[in-house]
Formats: structure tokens, C-alpha cells, sequence
């Protein structure tokens, strides 16, 4: 069986600080990396240690020698992206600056105690030990391994950030499949011959936070923007517990159905999301549209469903039989004039997206008006 592993990333805020000192120096190091990585054109780890690591273990010599080891990896993946934005020419700067008050950990620098709700984190002169304070912390974090971990000091105080991983066995995808179509504020998922549709409430959520938004903004106030992140957080929150539970039935639904893949859309074409409410949801719709995504996919994954992609184009226009363009036959309905199919657009979405799947596994005959797959489909 396939093996794949999982990561998510939790985020704790500590309750408690670590000392500036640390920050500061952790920059100034990276900093120094940073830019003998872009004057010698340095892009492997590897080299950037050997090259750097002991100059600068003799002028930092409290500073734990791991964060050193951390900083060259940070410098060389900065480096790398700035490369990238620059031959773009999206990079403005001459060359690769870090101003961030953010920290990288491996597993010598930090330990996490889930039990006792703490974590011990090395700093220049030994260690410090800080309860955490909350997090996004889940039972099924307990059976994950821990990986490299962030420190990030912002605004209101300390966090951590921890990648988990877990390895998990996928089931052979050759089984049924369901497909999941992300709409604004529906989502409708199953089988070809099962649609579920669901109404999500998103909207409603986004527009009275949007709304909230902009009352503050138009009487500005000494907190203003405190109140408007501290809104914007709310708003994450109550959307993420909306997928969180959204993906939950979608996952039940796999498993009554004995499915053993999830199909869903690639994310290249957003017109059909981002169309209707531009001005309300802007990005956050993108974000929204992809969190929504990563948490089925992991969800699934833990629970051995495979995941896959499929290109998305045409797939409420067309008929799911046939291939023909569709036409709109009262609301929400359209209907194929060619092999006489009338069915609800969303219905037709989940089927498209599954037929789709199944000439991209060759299980199937394209027919003859469908797009292209990515990575060519057998048929
Ligand atoms: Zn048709």
C-alpha cells in the first residue's frame, strides 16, 4: 500500500517571553548569512555551513550552535526565493533582507511536553521552560512526530509553531471515488450517483465581519486596529471551525460510501469563487477556498483516503455525459440539448469532477469536448 506522509502545522502561544537578546542576535547572524549567501551566489546548506559556521561559532560563542545551523538554513531558502522573485522582477531590493522577529528551531533547541502543556526552548546561557497558553491543539497531534518548529514574537506576545508529520498507509484508489465542489457558499460532494449539497454559511459570516470592519473604519479610534485584527481572527476562526466540520462530513460521507479517493478541484481557475462578491472577500476567499482543500486532504489522509486533483475547467458548463456546453434551464438547473440531461448545476459539478478523475486514471473514454487533463489522461 502507498505510504504518505502528513504534516500540519499547530500554532501555541506561550505564556511567558524569551529574551530579546535572542531575537537580535538570531537576526544579526542570519543577516551576516544572508548576505555572504548573496554575494558568493550560495544556495546549499551544506556549503553555507562549512563555509560560515565556525567564523561564526567564534563571534557568537553563548549563542546554542544549533541556531547557527538553523539561520543557514533560513538564509539559504531566503535567498533562494529572493533569486526567484528578482529573475521575475518582482524583487524591488537590491539584495535579500530578513527584518522578521521570527526564529527557527530544530529539535536541539526546543522540546514539547503535550502532557504537562509546556515546552523548554535553549537561549543564550542555558534554557527556559513556558507553559503554553492555547493553541490549535488537537488529540490526534499526540500520535504525530515533531518536527522543525518556528518562534515568532508578534504583537500580542510569543508563539510557537510546530510542523507534525505522521506516515500514514493509503488505500489502493482503485475503489470509488467522490468529488467535492467548492462553491462560495455550498459545497456539494458524492458519488455519481449520490450529490450531497450543503450550505455553508460563510457568507453570512463574512459579511457581518466585513461589516464590522468598516464601521470601525469609519470612525477612527485610538485601538482601531487592534480591534480590526482581533475581528479578523474571530472571523478566521469561525470560518476554520466551518471546515473543519464541513470536511468532517465529507469524510464521513467517503466512508459510508466505502470510497477510497476524494477528488477535488485544482486550484488554477478561481473565477467561479472569486466572481461573485470581489469586493467582500477578496483574498480571503483564495485562502479560504485553499484551507478548505488542505483540511480534507489531511483529514482524508489520516484516515488512508487518497487525494486527488483534477483540472476544473468547464465543469459547470458542460454536460457530464456527453461533453456538450450546457444551457440554464431555470434556477440553478442546466440542460444538455444534445443527450437531454437536466440536473442541477452543483450535482453536475461533483460529476464532472469525478469523470474527469476517471479519464485522468484511464478508467474511462474522453469524450469528445472535454479539455485537456494535466498530465494526460489514457483515454
Ligand atoms: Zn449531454
Amino acid at each position: 500500500m502507498p505510504l504518505e506522509t502528513v504534516k500540519l502545522t499547530a500554532s501555541f502561544k506561550l505564556n511567558g517571553s524569551i529574551p530579546e537578546s535572542l531575537f537580535s542576535t538570531y537576526r544579526e547572524v542570519l543577516s551576516r548569512l544572508l548576505d555572504y549567501a548573496w554575494a558568493k551566489g550560495v544556495t546549499s546548506f551544506k556549503r553555507l555551513k562549512t563555509e560560515k559556521y565556525h567564523e561564526l561559532r567564534a563571534k557568537y560563542p553563548s549563542l546554542p550552535s544549533h541556531y547557527i545551523y538553523t539561520a543557514c538554513q533560513m538564509a539559504c531558502s531566503i535567498y533562494k526565493s529572493f533569486r526567484k522573485l528578482k529573475k521575475r522582477g518582482l524583487a524591488k531590493a537590491e539584495k535579500p533582507l530578513f527584518k522578521k522577529q521570527v526564529i527557527m528551531l530544530d529539535d536541539h533547541l526546543f522540546s514539547l511536553d503535550l502532557k504537562d502543556w509546556e515546552t523548554s526552548i535553549a537561549v543564550q546561557g542555558g534554557r527556559v521552560k513556558l507553559k503554553l497558553l492555547h493553541g490549535t491543539y488537537h488529540e490526534k497531534f499526540k500520535e504525530m512526530k515533531i518536527g522543525q518548529a518556528w518562534l515568532v514574537k508578534s504583537e500580542d506576545g510569543f508563539y510557537l509553531k510546530v510542523v507534525f508529520s505522521k506516515t500514514v498507509e493509503l488505500m489502493e484508489s482503485k475503489g470509488r471515488a467522490i468529488a467535492v465542489d467548492i462553491n462560495e457558499n455550498n459545497i456539494a460532494f458524492g458519488s455519481m450517483e449520490h450529490v450531497r449539497n450543503t450550505e455553508t454559511g460563510e457568507r453570512a459570516i463574512r459579511t457581518t465581519y466585513f461589516l464590522k470592519r468598516r464601521r470601525l473604519q469609519s470612525k477612527p479610534r485610538l485601538n482601531e486596529k487592534h480591534l480590526i485584527s482581533k475581528y479578523k481572527g474571530r472571523e478566521r476562526r469561525r470560518v476554520e471551525d466551518i471546515y473543519h466540520k464541513l470536511a468532517n462530513h465529507i469524510i464521513d460521507e467517503a466512508k459510508e460510501l466505502k470510497a477510497s479517493t476524494i477528488v477535488l478541484e485544482e486550484l488554477t481557475n478561481m473565477r467561479k469563487r472569486t466572481r461573485r462578491s470581489k469586493e467582500l472577500n477578496g483574498r480571503l476567499n483564495r485562502w479560504g477556498f485553499r484551507k478548505l482543500q488542505n483540511i480534507i486532504e489531511y483529514k482524508a489522509k489520516l484516515v488512508g483516503l487518497n487525494v486527488k486533483y483534477v483540472n476544473a475547467k468547464g465543469t459547470s458548463t458542460l454536460c457530464p455525459i456527453c461533453g456538450e456546453k450546457l444551457s440554464p434551464n431555470g434556477y440553478r438547473r442546466l440542460r444538455c440539448s444534445r443527450c437531454g440531461l437536466e440536473e442541477d448545476r452543483d450535482i453536475i459539478a461533483v460529476r464532472n469532477l469525478l469523470r474527469r478523475y476517471q479519464i485522468d486514471v484511464g478508467s474511462s473514454p474522453v469524450h469528445p469536448k472535454s479539455p485537456p487533463m494535466k498530465g494526460g489522461g489514457k483515454g
